[in-house]
């Protein structure tokens, strides 16, 4: 499809009640953009992280941020969070 790029396997894309939980997450983490000092952000995608290191838990994900801020000059921006804080219920 033109103008289609395909998505990366690695990548999964959150419902809407993730994503708020993840704002909420960000938000108690107090994660400022680093390109403005901002601390809105859009949700992204999430990628699975928990092989990379060595040094990370086995249940963690690095979810993509985008500081909302439209004259941010680096408006790209993660949170890492471990699964149940954003993929599972909560309880
Ligand atoms: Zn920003």
């Amino acid at each position: 499809m033109f103008g289609h790029h395909p998505r990366r396997p690695e990548l999964q894309r959150l419902t809407a009640t993730q994503r708020r939980r993840v704002v909420s997450r960000a938000r108690a983490r107090r994660i400022r953009c680093a390109g403005c000092g901002g601390r809105h952000f859009s949700v992204g995608d999430a990628m699975f992280a928990g092989f990379l290191f060595v040094d990370t838990d086995t249940d963690e994900y690095t979810i993509a941020l985008t500081c909302t801020n439209p004259r941010c000059p680096a408006p790209r921006a993660s949170v890492t969070l471990h699964a149940a804080e954003f993929l599972e219920p909560v309880a």
